[in-house]
């Protein structure tokens, strides 16, 4: 295959969710095809793909003949399992390669490789028995190795008195303790890095969760060390791509990272309507083999997400949500909203990130309000 794959070739995704569907956007306006993989049909990017397949990710023939017809294959989410992505690595190349895939699906061989490489992460044990639980200092989180995102798969253990509920939890899977950190708060930086080894980065988001799921993110916040960081991560990981990096800011001001997801991240959706050249765009031109687009924001920005709880008392109330003239509003075209199920977003611009993250999250509530 040669790169760099120009416009109007096919470019891949491996997943069909809203991350599909915002890179598909900025793909097909770039003069792309974009072909779809998930084993669900009518989905939030095969809505706006060229084509979408559906099949079963372990259906291995099905797989390799969906990267046959493709030029470069991205994925969506990381949970791709490592036999999919070496089927599709026999008939074309794929980015971010399997290894980060490999090592970034799994918290335990995340975190291991974080501590070897001297990048600063919270204490953790792995644990494959209940016996393994004993002796761990708590409060303590127990998370499931793989599998994990949202805050599913997630055990909050109080007391010892908690160990065994805890671990029925998991329901006998490999997991991971780590310390609870006593954060100020939680901030990610989404970096991309070409196959040249040139790199960007975005000004750091700053995040806020309710239930473990992201809320409201705003940026930018300024921390030239989060930044230095997560660029270090991309080169370390030689990572064609996007990927960001979560932290936990502590109360003290050190830096530590929670996690890494190896492409786009919802933090960094406020870059579709606030910097030059979206997250989005940035992982088609790094997967591509084409130069980065400048990151810079024009102004700052907040995010807050919708989620299908919004949908308790009927349709929201949009036309109230936009009456804001600034605000952005992004649908994914998911046709059941389940609680706690991500909808949508809304983005907005203003002077300062304080000021966007107060608006935002005024126009999240008139949707409630008829
Ligand atoms: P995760 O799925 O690991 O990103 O966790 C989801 C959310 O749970 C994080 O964004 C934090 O708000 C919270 N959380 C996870 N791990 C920890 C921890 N070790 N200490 C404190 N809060 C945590």
């Amino acid at each position: 295959m040669s790169f760099p794959v120009l416009p109007g070739s096919a470019v891949g995704v491996l997943g069909s969710g809203q991350l599909g569907r915002m890179f598909a956007i900025a793909a097909r306006r770039m003069g792309y095809r974009v072909h779809t993989f998930s084993p669900d049909e009518d989905t939030p990017t095969g809505q706006v793909a060229d084509v979408e397949v559906k099949a079963s990710y372990d259906d291995l023939d099905a797989v390799r003949a969906f990267a046959a017809d493709v030029q470069v294959v991205t994925f969506e989410f990381e949970n791709v399992p490592a036999a999919t992505a070496e089927a599709v690595e026999q008939r074309a190349p794929v980015r971010p390669s399997g290894e980060v895939l490999h090592i970034t699906q799994h918290r335990l061989r995340e975190k291991t490789w974080l501590a070897k490489h001297g990048f600063p992460v919270t204490p953790f044990r792995p644990i494959r028995s209940r016996g393994d639980l004993e002796g761990f200092s708590t409060p303590a989180i127990l998370k499931t190795a793989g599998f994990g995102y949202d805050g599913k798969g997630q055990y909050r253990i109080h007391s010892i008195a908690d160990l065994d509920l805890a671990w029925a939890s998991m329901n006998g899977q490999e997991a991971v303790t780590e310390e609870l950190v006593d954060f100020e708060c939680e901030l990610s930086v989404v970096a991309a890095r070409a196959q040249d080894g040139s790199m960007v980065h975005y000004a750091p988001s700053r995040n806020a969760h309710q239930d473990g799921i992201l809320d409201v993110s705003s940026s930018p916040f300024k921390s030239r060390e989060a930044t230095e960081i997560a660029r270090a991560v991309l080169e370390q990981l030689n990572v064609v791509g996007v990927l960001c990096v979560e932290f936990f800011l502590t109360k003290n001001g050190k830096l530590i990272i929670n996690e890494l997801a190896p492409r786009p991240h919802n933090s960094g959706h406020l870059t579709i309507d606030s910097c030059f050249t979206s997250q989005f765009e940035q992982q088609l031109r790094a997967v591509c083999g084409l130069p980065l687009g400048s990151p810079e924001m024009f102004r700052a920005a907040a995010m807050a997400n919708l989620l299908g709880d919004l949908w308790n008392h009927g349709e929201p109330n949009w036309t109230g949500a936009l009456h804001h003239p600034e605000m952005k509003l992004h649908l994914y075209g998911k046709l059941e909203p389940r609680t706690g199920r991500k909808m949508g977003h809304l983005t907005v611009t203003d002077e300062t990130p304080e000021a966007a993250d107060a608006r935002v999250r005024d126009a999240r509530q008139a949707l409630g309000i008829y």
